[in-house]
């Protein structure tokens, strides 16, 4: 038996955990659900965005299912997901992304798996707010040291870059590539322009590299990647980025699958693991069993495949790929035209998906 957290989340959040928990149940799986607040919901009750209790359950089980979670623009409030990663030590990002036939927009048969660093780079949330005493107190201080001057009325967000967290992501990187029978590794970096930071990430990876012979290696600049990967996606395998690249180009390669409600996710620490889908809780869409359950059926996917359950993971992926080839019962975001009145809402999908594993299994 297993015993996983739950984490519903915000907006659509409920809606697609609600999906990827009728999946697993058709799957026959064993599973214990300990539903755990965080977010918006657990901030009336708890009166904490990410309650203790949610954190002390996760170390628990040491695995969590977890719906996308509102951060308010520019408040005060810290983002839930960054300090969950930080506070559980989730630093491996996982986030895959493949060709689909009909769906990704262009016709080039990829297969790509980011790998994103968790914790450090400008997501450390060291941040200075313009006019602040200390922020004027730092700027003072720069001002003195360095050649180049910053303006007294600015606000500062601190790109910090270390060894020790650049040396265990790249080595995650080598690590995953070997044990899923990976080819090459890519590390994208904008080390020409941010030579101490991004360019330690950079010597950092050539120096791992370098202990994997068996793996071909190599580096790109980000923005080139960027262009790269919508002309040629075929040519890279896994790519090893800092934390906002890895933010981006995730993004980018949900796009060149078929959009956010496909794309899956993994955020992993040495002992513990939480699946989430690439997309927020678009909140606008909230309650109106109209978005893609695929991202966390597929988050899913990749939640069976750390438990060591191929095969139902196979069977799920495999179900989930028949559905969108029938191309019979698609969300509206699967449709060439958004407003086809053909499209079918989540639970409509997910009930196809299960008929589907039902007669896989
Ligand atoms: P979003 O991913 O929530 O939505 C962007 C757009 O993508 C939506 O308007 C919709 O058109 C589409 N989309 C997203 N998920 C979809 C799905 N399952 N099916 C179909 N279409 C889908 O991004 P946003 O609007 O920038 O962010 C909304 C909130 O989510 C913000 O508060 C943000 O901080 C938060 N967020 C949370 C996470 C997380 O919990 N891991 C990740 C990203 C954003």
């Amino acid at each position: 038996m297993y015993k996983i957290t739950l984490i519903e989340g915000d907006g659509i959040g409920p809606e697609v955990i609600s999906s990827a928990k009728r999946v697993l149940e058709a799957l026959k799986l064993d599973i214990e659900w300990e539903v755990m607040p965080a977010g918006l919901s657990a901030q009336e009750k708890y009166s904490s965005l990410l309650p203790k209790e949610t954190l002390d359950s996760i170390k628990k089980n040491k695995i969590a299912l977890k719906g996308p979670i509102t951060t308010p623009v520019g408040s005060g409030y810290r983002s839930v997901n960054v300090a969950l990663r930080q506070e559980l030590d989730l630093y491996a990002c996982v986030r895959p992304s493949w060709y689909i036939e009909g769906i990704s927009p262009i016709n080039k048969n990829f297969d790509i798996v980011v790998i994103r660093e968790n914790t450090e780079d400008l997501y450390a949330g060291i941040e200075f707010k313009k006019d602040n005493s200390n922020t004027l107190d730092l700027i003072k201080h720069i001002n003195s040291v360095s050649e180049k001057k910053l303006r007294e009325d600015s606000a500062i967000s601190i790109k910090t870059i270390s060894y020790f967290g650049s040396k265990r992501i790249i080595e995650f990187a080598f690590n995953f590539a070997l044990q899923e029978k990976r080819e090459k590794i890519t590390c994208v970096h904008k080390a020409n322009i941010m030579k101490f930071t991004d360019g330690l990430f950079l010597e950092t990876f050539r120096e791992i590299a370098s202990k994997y012979p068996q793996i071909e290696s190599n580096d790109i600049i980000v923005d080139n990647l960027a262009m790269q990967l919508v002309k040629r996606p075929d040519e890279f395998d896994v790519l090893v980025l800092p934390n906002l690249y890895g933010d981006i180009i995730s993004d980018l390669c949900a796009g060149l699958m078929g959009g956010l409600g496909l794309a899956p996710g993994a955020n992993v620490g040495d002992k513990i693991a939480v699946f989430e889908p690439v997309h927020g809780s678009a909140p606008k869409y909230a309650s109106l069993n109209k978005v893609n359950p695929m991202a966390t059926i597929f988050s899913c996917y990749l939640l069976l495949k750390y438990l060591k359950e191929d095969l139902k993971a196979k069977i799920l992926k495999d179900a989930v790929l028949e559905i969108i080839k029938e191309k019979e019962y698609l969300t509206y975001d699967l449709k060439p035209n958004r407003y086809d009145s053909t499209s079918v809402g989540t639970s409509e999908v997910t009930s196809a998906i299960i008929n589907k594993i039902k007669a896989l299994l």
